[in-house]
């Protein structure tokens, strides 16, 4: 049976928007149920005025309609992350096995900030992350012998899934370890609200007294002179304690406009890492892996269809996937690579590279050794005849030209000729892997 915050939760998901959900729903959870109100634990106080300005009204209906009356809700920060909010299923565990469970329970869930999605088993390794992925198992097996861990690399690559699976492996690992994991947004957003409300000596506790402390996205706190500030002193109580800092960066240290130098020189004092863009077997992974946790099965052709065009950002590559997912199931309709084709037909123009008639036909000459010109002419030999049919194929699979064009580039030849190549080829793939692989290789080097 679902606990009743874990059905508000639902019921609040289905109103919002996934991301707010995720930022400011997603960390809260249950410490009291009354009778007339229940009690909301958030991460710090910043959370209560956002609650409170932009979604109470949604979790009060929620809670109401599942209460089935008119309840009262009060929220307080998990001041101290040693003193957790006891999640929903806890707090429904303690409930049926009497109050003591409660106890134990809170001592034993310390609020973290981690989110348990994020594992080491779920991240893809690839020469492009192997590095950082190295230097964060490093930091798991010996902490502080590298203080700090600091991870950098683009947008979408991976760092707050490396970071929080370093965490959460690290929570496995050793008993009794303090530890959070904020992002530098919520650091900053903390220290705000503490010093509007006469809350520093709380901020500093909470922050000075972990083993393990981990910001997400640093670069952040640049030219922000009070936070920057802040987390020197946070940064040089923990170093000196020989507790570990963990930090992710969208730039290197020395490239973060903004950072004050001080910041700058104890970020380079430990192990830097980073985190290229993903080579095309790693993208091919990636999207089977979440394609498995999906509980789809994606065609081997559909998966490098999709990892050769988005080449640069894997959430959007996950994006593309839930996209082939749901028109897949919209339309009831298998995934396949036409249903790709047609999923993607306008997303990915865009963004393409515009390959054009002579780059394709260029492309097979050179692979079958033929000249362009035999492509062209009316010559009837296999050798000739099969690289013009993989020839006409690719332009109907990579263009947008009508088959009437891409006969007409082969030497007059009309539409017809160009459909049956078309099913040629599509027939050859079956029978013959020789051409399947031919056609492969072709289309890597065009599309490169
Ligand atoms: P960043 O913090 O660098 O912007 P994220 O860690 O948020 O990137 O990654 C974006 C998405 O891609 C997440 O859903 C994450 O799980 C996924 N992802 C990133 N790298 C990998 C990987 N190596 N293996 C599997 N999933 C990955
Ligand atoms: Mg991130």
């Amino acid at each position: 049976m679902k606990s009743f915050w874990n059905q508000c939760k639902e019921e609040i998901k289905k109103k919002l928007n996934k991301s707010h959900y995720e930022i400011w729903l997603e960390p809260t959870s249950i410490v009291s149920v009354g009778d007339k109100s229940i009690t909301i634990s958030v991460p710090n106080s910043y959370y209560i005025d956002r609650i409170n300005k932009d979604y109470l009204s949604i979790i009060k209906e929620a809670v109401n309609s599942i209460a089935k009356k008119d309840v009262n809700i009060e929220f307080i920060v998990n001041i101290n992350p040693l003193e957790p909010a006891v999640s929903s299923t806890d707090h429904e565990q303690g409930n049926s096995r009497g109050g003591d469970d409660i106890d134990r329970q809170i001592k034993t869930a310390p609020f973290t900030g981690l989110n348990p999605r994020y594992t080491f088993n779920n991240f893809i390794v690839g020469s492009c992350n192997q590095f950082a992925h190295a230097a964060a198992k490093a930091v798991v097996e010996g902490l502080t012998t590298y203080n700090p861990l600091f991870i950098y690399g683009g947008v979408g690559l991976g760092k707050t899934h490396l970071i929080q699976a370093t965490g959460n492996i690290i929570l496995n690992k050793y008993d009794n370890k303090r530890l959070l994991y904020v992002t530098s947004e919520v650091f900053v957003n903390d220290l705000i609200t503490s010093l509007q409300h006469n809350g520093m000596k709380i901020f500093r506790d909470k922050y000075r007294s972990l083993d393990i402390l981990f910001v997400d996205d640093i670069h952040f706190i640049a030219g922000k002179e009070r936070s920057q500030e802040e987390f020197f002193h946070t940064f040089n109580t923990l170093f000196e304690s020989h507790k570990q800092i963990i930090l992710s960066s969208d730039k290197y240290p020395r490239e973060i406009p903004k950072l004050e130098e001080r910041l700058r020189s104890r970020f380079e004092w430990g192990l830097i890492a980073d985190i290229q863009p993903p080579e095309l077997e790693t993208r091919i992974a990636i999207l089977k892996q979440k394609a498995e946790e999906h509980r789809v099965t994606l065609p081997q052709d559909v998966a490098e269809f999709i990892a050769n065009r988005v080449k640069s950002n894997i959430r959007e590559l996950e994006g593309s996937l839930s996209r082939i997912i749901a028109v897949s199931s919209l339309k009831g309709k298998e995934i396949s690579i036409h249903l790709a084709e047609d999923c993607f037909r306008d997303i990915f123009k865009t963004r393409e590279k515009v390959i054009s008639i002579g780059d394709i036909q260029k492309a097979v000459a050179e692979y079958f050794n033929i000249k362009v010109s035999d492509l062209k002419s009316k010559k009837r030999e296999r050798n000739i005849a099969i690289p013009r049919q993989v020839a006409m194929y690719l332009c109907k699979e990579l263009t947008n030209l009508s088959l009437e064009d891409i006969g007409k580039s082969f030497g007059g030849k009309d539409h017809s000729t160009v459909i049956h190549s078309q099913r040629k080829i599509e027939r050859l793939f079956k029978e013959n892997n020789e051409i399947s692989i031919a056609v492969k290789l072709i289309r890597k080097t065009i599309e490169l």
